[in-house]
């Protein structure tokens, strides 16, 4: 009876937060499901000085429990305009030292896959769900991911306007997409999220642990390669 409580809340507070970043992308940016230009999007520049007005903030964050261990934020780093926007869970260790996303063995890998298909990692733009670092690197709470995302990672997707997000492992996918399915089930094909086209691949943490799925993050990443050549042809 207490699982069916604990997943019911779970899908109710994930539910929750992807309805309060919808709200917030707003009425002016949304219509009819796509991304348009507002006003605020004239000065491409002012995107750049948001995002560090946004990460000075998150860097002394503390509107969730997850700053008490912290080491430093992990706000998220690239190119402002990037086309291209990973999304994963939350920082490890490596990451929390050094304030960077995806900088140990999951990042190195995520570097591989990122210029598989022709990009670096100052072409597109990474981030995670949280920024700070879950103690023991559990898997965080649905009531931080909806705190974290509604603060930060809300504004980063709307700044950043990138024309694909890859969401990276089941906390990223699910808090974004659906909460009631797993990764395995929405990985292969792309989603809609308001407007912006969603793909769901593995954690490349996972797939440190399962090599053997390698070859269906490949698949994924190489749809992403062909979706970012056909969308710029026109
Ligand atoms: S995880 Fe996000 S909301 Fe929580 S303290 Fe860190 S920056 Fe703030």
């Amino acid at each position: 009876m207490s699982d069916a409580r604990d997943e019911l809340g779970r899908i109710i507070g994930s539910l929750r937060g992807k309805l309060e970043l919808e709200r917030g992308f707003g009425s002016d940016s949304v219509v009819k499901g796509r991304m348009v230009d507002t006003p605020r999007d004239e000065n491409k520049d002012d995107r750049v000085r948001k995002l560090a007005v946004l990460e000075e903030g998150a860097s002394t964050c503390m509107k969730c429990r997850l700053s008490e261990g912290r080491t430093r934020a992990v706000f998220g780093t690239g190119n402002p305009h990037a086309e291209l926007l990973f999304i994963g869970e939350g920082p490890g260790y490596e990451e929390d030292k050094q304030g960077l996303p995806f900088v140990g063995r999951a990042g190195q890998l995520l570097t591989k896959i990122i210029e598989a298909i022709d990009l670096t990692r100052e072409d597109v733009y990474i981030a995670n769900m949280v920024k700070c670092r879950p103690p023991e690197n559990r898997t965080p709470r649905q009531d931080e991911i909806f705190t974290c995302t509604s603060n930060y990672l809300k504004y980063q997707i709307e700044w950043i306007r990138p024309k694909i997000i890859c969401g990276l492992g089941n906390a990223a996918v699910q808090s974004l997409l659906n909460p009631t399915k797993g990764i395995g089930t929405l990985r292969g094909r792309f989603h809609d999220y308001n407007g912006i086209k969603f793909m769901p691949t593995f954690h490349p943490a996972y797939l440190l642990r399962s090599p053997g799925e390698k070859g269906k993050c490949w698949q994924d990443v190489k749809k992403i390669r062909a979706m970012l050549d056909e969308l710029n042809a026109q």
